[in-house]
């Protein structure tokens, strides 16, 4: 079977081609409608893929959010297609552009059978008592404020990896999976379902990211639009692309942190681990057995000083750690036969 897999975003586009799980061939578009850039729109970066779209079977597209309308991957229809429009209040940075690398493969292979993929999808297992905010019940049931979850699709992957290499049963797995990468997210899995997560309403909650802050009091959001004038965008920019790592230590490269000899660059490194432990504790006591924490993501995969840094408390000492290389692309692939089989 033919498969494409497509990450469009709001100035790239990648593409790999599976054929019988193998990739045979892949290529990122870039710099999509910026000034100067030879690519004018999303319709050209798909011109620019030397396959053709009409000799595939099917098409599997990243979509960053399915709100509550989608929990599994389906076959991508005109309704489909209007729900995920709709949920571009919710995420106005993603799903605009995922619809956008739909649209344009309508266009080019309008009988092509497309498939999307949602980041959320694998978290819509989590229960009330994870997903609702203590906030007054009206946000949610008018204007749909929950926790949504994000990183599905790879910390869905990782549960299914993690059972192969325990030789366990998926319904009877459970781990703590840490995807730490420039995004970072952990994910508890009982019985192979999410039952919590530590992204929310947007992907800014939770761990500390690259250039994300992760957890905060709310109240510091008041703070810096009351009291230091900051606009709505200045205070998301802040939170979403200046802070984190980068905030705390003037860089997001992991690399460059462990290297540094400043003061500045191990704190960040030290918050950073410490925030990863406190979710690891409180998913232990949701868990109750847990088989294993699995490490994955650039980070996860690669530092090896972050996973020990990570590992160094007694509460950890005898719970199996495994890492994994999350394979995203791979996981919208197999979702695809599966939409297709059923
Ligand atoms: P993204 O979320 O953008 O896909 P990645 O999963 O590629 O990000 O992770 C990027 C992070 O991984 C960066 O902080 C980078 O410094 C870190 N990283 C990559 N390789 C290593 C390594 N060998 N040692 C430490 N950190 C690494």
């Amino acid at each position: 079977m033919k498969i494409g897999v497509i990450n469009s975003g709001s100035s790239s586009l990648k593409f790999k081609l599976f054929e019988d799980g193998v990739v045979q061939y892949s290529c990122v578009v870039e710099h999509i409608g910026e000034d100067g850039s030879e690519v004018a729109n999303h319709l050209e970066a798909l011109q620019k893929i030397e396959v053709d779209f009409t000799t595939l079977d099917v098409v599997g597209h990243r979509v960053v959010h399915g709100g509550e309308f989608f929990t599994q991957s389906v076959i991508i229809d005109e309704d489909v297609m209007q729900k995920i429009a709709s949920l571009s209040r919710l995420a106005p940075l993603h799903n605009p552009a995922n619809l956008e690398g739909i649209k344009v493969v309508k266009k080019i292979a309008p009988s092509l059978k497309q498939v999307a993929v949602f980041d959320t999808a694998f978290h819509s297992s989590m229960p009330q008592e994870a997903y609702l905010y203590a906030i007054d019940t009206k946000f949610y049931k008018q204007h749909h404020i929950r926790r949504y979850g994000f990183h599905g699709t790879s910390h869905s992957y990782l549960a299914k990896e993690a059972a192969k290499i325990l030789k366990k049963e998926l319904n009877e797995l459970n781990i703590i999976s840490l995807h730490l990468g420039n995004g970072a997210s952990a994910c508890a899995v009982k019985n192979g379902k999410s039952v919590d997560t530590s992204m929310g309403f947007t992907p800014l909650e939770g761990l500390v990211m690259g250039t994300r802050s992760g957890d905060l009091d709310p109240a510091i959001v008041l703070y810096m639009q009351q009291e230091l004038g900051l606009s709505v965008d200045e205070v998301q920019k802040e939170l979403n692309k200046h802070s984190g790592l980068l905030g705390l230590a003037k860089s997001n490269d992991v690399r460059d942190l462990q290297q540094s000899q400043t003061k500045e660059a191990q704190t960040a490194l030290d918050i950073f681990v410490r925030r990863v432990q406190k979710y690891i504790g409180s998913y232990i006591v949701l868990l109750d057995d847990v088989d294993a924490i699995v490490f994955s993501g650039g980070i996860g995969e690669h530092s090896e000083y972050i996973r020990n840094k990570i590992l160094d408390v007694k509460v950890l000492k005898d719970i199996k750690s495994l890492v994994i290389q999350t394979d995203e692309e791979l996981e919208i692939a197999q979702e695809c036969i599966k939409v297709l089989q059923a």
